[in-house]
């Protein structure tokens, strides 16, 4: 492959982040200049595995062709009229994606996190404009260990001490119970104040926590008996990654969406990263009229959102899911891996469980949450040419683009297995 032109080398590239950039992250020693598909590439012309794809932004793999020809085409033409004017994309847009996940209306957002910021202002107006709770009373339950976003008001929903630490006060309105745990949320949903129930349909960021099968669909009836939104955040967990176009779908094998198809349909969808395929940041909540059409004119916005650019970009970011099956590919491979990381655990006790759904998946390393293993492990993974990185302290996520082939997936295992059996605490 032919080296990418910079007059810096990568020491020098990581100096100028380390020097003249905030230290709000903490990257692996690694600097990429260009990607496709699975692969990404260094500086000096080395070539990875992608197992982490932005967090799962990149699904449909780096540099798609159709994505970035729906992006090139679109910038030509016309990239941001703000909301202020109508513009010949938006309305496309809104039918095709309202249609595609099966709801009445979407509101477009830019990033995940304002798309949670959204859907709880969302949820707020509801419960008092429907729902019929006194001003200023209403609260949102939300999931021990989540991972939402980092705004201040979503970090008030945060239990992990490195998200809330020195950022107080924290917003009111907020009560958190236990994941996985339907009796606590029933206790908590007695409380008629309550307008709504955000959680995560796996928990992502906190190390790939999938909850009980029941969890959700459950979840989703004791809140409908207690007239209380069900609010799903499939920022991570959405589009194909968990092996279905959404986490909250059941059975079905479509990999469309419609009321049939979800096991526990919410009633606020959250859709954030791979909706642009990892282009730039495009999100969206999507609800039914009920509850959308409580937000009149000037009660929320954003300049980018909705965008042309991003719903060009979007449109064609989600027809390559479904045309390219990647949902079905997503929930065949992971099969694979989960299979080939239970045979690696039989031959080494350094591993002590493999979780995940789909192409969402963990291993726990059977160390101190604070030890520094998963990250050397990751470190040796990124010498043998697979980038991934610990969630929490002993927590690896894998989560490679979902148009992996099956010999790809069997190379990626053979590496993961090669450098995990070979290391020595
Ligand atoms: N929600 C979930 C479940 C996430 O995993 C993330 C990011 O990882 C977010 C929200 C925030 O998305 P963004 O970083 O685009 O604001």
């Amino acid at each position: 492959m032919v080296q990418e032109a910079t007059h810096l080398g990568a020491a020098e590239l990581m100096e100028l982040e380390d020097k003249y950039g905030a230290h709000n992250y903490h990257p692996l020693p690694v600097v990429l200049s260009r990607g496709e598909g699975v692969f990404v590439w260094d500086v000096d012309g080395k070539r990875y595995y992608d197992f982490l794809s932005a967090y799962s932004a990149v699904n449909q793999g780096h540099c798609h062709p159709r994505i970035i020809d729906a992006l090139k085409n679109q910038a030509e033409k016309l990239t941001l009229t703000s909301r202020a004017f109508y513009n010949d994309q938006l309305g496309p847009y809104e039918k095709f994606v309202t249609s595609y996940f099966g709801y009445d209306r979407v509101l477009p957002m830019n990033t995940g996190v304002e798309a949670v910021e959204t859907a709880m202002k969302l949820c707020k107006k509801w419960g008092y404009k429907v729902k019929g709770i006194a001003e200023q009373n209403a609260k949102i339950i939300f999931a021990a260990g989540n991972f939402h976003g980092r705004t201040q008001a979503i970090i008030s929903a945060s239990v992990d001490p490195g998200a809330t630490t020195h950022f107080g006060p924290y917003l009111p309105g907020i009560e958190i119970v236990p994941y996985n745990d339907l009796k606590s949320l029933a206790t908590a949903l007695e409380d008629p104040n309550v307008a709504g129930f955000l959680v995560e349909p796996i928990q992502g960021e906190a190390g790939v926590y999938v909850p009980d099968e029941n969890y959700l669909p459950e979840a989703r009836r004791l809140c409908k008996a207690a007239n209380v939104l069900f609010i799903a955040d499939e920022v991570q967990t959405g589009i194909a990654r968990t092996g279905k176009l959404l986490a909250t779908c059941g059975n079905c094998d479509c990999a469309k969406s419609c009321e049939n198809h979800y096991e526990s349909r919410p009633d606020i969808l959250i859709l954030g990263k791979a909706m642009s395929g990892g282009v730039f940041p495009v999100s969206a909540v999507l609800a039914d009229d009920e509850i959308m059409m409580t937000i009149k004119p000037g009660e929320h916005g954003s300049t980018f959102g909705g965008n042309p650019l991003a719903c060009a970009v979007a449109i064609e970011a989600l027809k390559v899911v479904e045309d390219e099956g990647l949902a079905e590919n997503a929930m065949y491979l992971g099969k694979l891996f989960r299979e080939r990381m239970r045979w690696m655990m039989e031959k080494t006790s350094l591993v002590t469980l493999v979780r995940g759904k789909g192409l969402l998946n963990a291993i726990v390393i059977d160390d101190e949450e604070d030890s520094h293993t998963a990250w050397d492990i990751c470190l040796k993974l990124a010498e043998n040419g697979l980038l991934a990185k610990p969630t929490h302290g002993n927590i690896i996520r894998f989560a490679p683009p979902l148009v992996m082939t099956e010999e790809q997936l069997h190379e990626c295992c053979d590496i993961i297995e090669r450098v995990v059996l070979a290391f020595n605490k």
